[in-house]
């Protein structure tokens, strides 16, 4: 099998590309004409291949979903217009009134207030510790459809116990949804953790610059649908394997609407060609800064699983080629915040992640402000916590930028 950049690089050639085109172009169309109106039938009733509505599916868009399925080793894919289009269409489209799901409580923010938001609508959700896989099975019932997991969390960076929650899954017959947005099918394959959707934010890593959002779902083909009730008789054809993504096409995308523009598929696509390179300096950048941060008088804790001292170090080593390019420190509580981010000339203050750019954002004020004091405290969000998302930079300018502010900073 070919290795990991050749495949993304290569596959949109594998098919016919429009005059030999090397990039699959951007189809700016909403709708496609059929010369005999026969054919415009097939196509709609699935018995010919062939594009219908833009809402539901374009070849600049089929062309990306299929470069994601060769990175994830999976079987399908359908994007989104972004990370959270995704994940609200995709339990939208599979969880009716009165199921209950678990999920990890460390969870992107807006994630976990899109959670608190089904449960307004009847669909139960449990909060729980998932880097222990006891606390996932004590919150199973009869009710259970599935259950959801991060990679690695942000900003305090916890990791999942990945392995054990899917041998859970397939032991009680769980669909398993993992969010891997935060590794990036670079860093990790939950194949291997038989998962059986996997999310990702095209936003972050696999776009990388920035440019565009984006979102997708990815069935990996190992779990029995079957099993699952809520499939409705219409997409119970063809492979059991294939019953959930179709049901997400149909439910979640088209009937929900968040697609993906075909222009940030075509970003979202030529970024996609440099993961590989990009993450691994970034990764590198990430080890570099966390290693000087920890060595730090004005530096209190800094979190990120490549340290030896994190909590998860260890599963972290087992199941990711490198253990991510985010971490989260806190900055000893006497020095002022402001000061010290304000004399940062390199890392840029922004919100974003999985920019080549080095973004830093002061998290209680910010993205976990919302929340509120309490909250944070049971999540151990300080006031002096400053979440990094580390770019491509060289890393003599990163370690000098970081080395800089702290000498200032009294
Ligand atoms: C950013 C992010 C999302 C949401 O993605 P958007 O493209 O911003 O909507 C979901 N999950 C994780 C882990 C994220 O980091």
């Amino acid at each position: 099998m070919k290795g990991f950049t050749t495949k993304i690089v290569h596959s949109d050639r594998l098919d016919v590309v429009e005059h030999g085109s090397l990039h699959k172009p951007i189809h700016a169309t909403v709708a496609y004409g059929y010369d005999k109106a026969e054919d415009l039938a097939a196509v709609f009733q699935g018995t010919q291949a062939g594009f219908t509505y833009g809402r539901q599916v374009n070849p600049t868009i089929e062309a990306l979903q299929t470069k994601i399925s060769k990175m994830e080793n999976g079987l399908q894919t359908v994007c989104f217009s972004t990370g959270m289009a995704a994940i609200g269409s995709m339990l939208f489209a599979l969880l009716r009134a009165g199921d209950h799901f678990v999920s990890s409580s460390f969870l992107f923010g807006n994630t976990n207030s899109l959670f608190n938001q089904f449960a307004a609508h009847g669909i139960d959700v449990s909060f729980v510790d998932a880097t222990d896989p006891q606390a996932v099975a004590d919150a199973i019932n009869e009710r259970t459809r599935l259950v959801f997991v991060e990679t690695i969390a942000n900003p305090r960076t916890q990791v999942s116990a990945l392995s054990e929650i899917g041998a859970l899954c397939a032991e009680r017959g769980l669909a398993y949804v993992v969010d891997n947005t935060m590794t990036s099918p670079y860093l990790f394959q939950p194949a291997e953790v038989d998962a059986s959707l996997v999310v990702n934010s095209l936003t972050k890593y696999i776009g990388g610059h920035g440019n565009a959002l984006g979102g997708a779902i990815t069935e990996m083909g190992q779990y029995d649908w079957g099993a699952f009730p809520n499939i409705y008789d219409t997409y119970q054809s063809g492979g059991v394997e294939k019953w959930a993504i179709t049901q997400i096409k149909k439910k979640g995308l088209r009937d929900f609407g968040a697609a993906l523009a075909p222009e940030a598929a075509h970003h979202i696509a030529v970024g996609a060609e440099t993961l590989a390179l990009r993450m691994e300096r970034q990764c590198a950048n990430a080890l570099a800064m966390a290693e000087f941060l920890a060595g730090h008088e004005k530096v209190g804790a800094v979190y990120y699983p490549g340290l030896p001292n994190h909590l998860e170090h260890e599963r972290a080593k087992r199941l990711f080629r490198h253990p991510g390019a985010l971490f989260s420190f806190e900055l000893a509580p006497e020095l002022d915040i402001w000061s010290f981010m304000n004399d940062l000339q390199v890392v840029i203050k922004s919100s974003n992640l999985g920019d080549n750019r080095t973004l830093a954002i002061p998290v209680a004020h910010t993205i976990y402000h919302e929340m509120g004091p309490q909250r944070r405290a049971s999540m151990g969000i300080v006031d002096s916590l400053i979440r990094i998302s580390v770019g491509i930079e060289e890393t003599s300018d990163l370690l000098d930028d970081l080395g800089a502010a702290l000498a200032k900073a009294g």
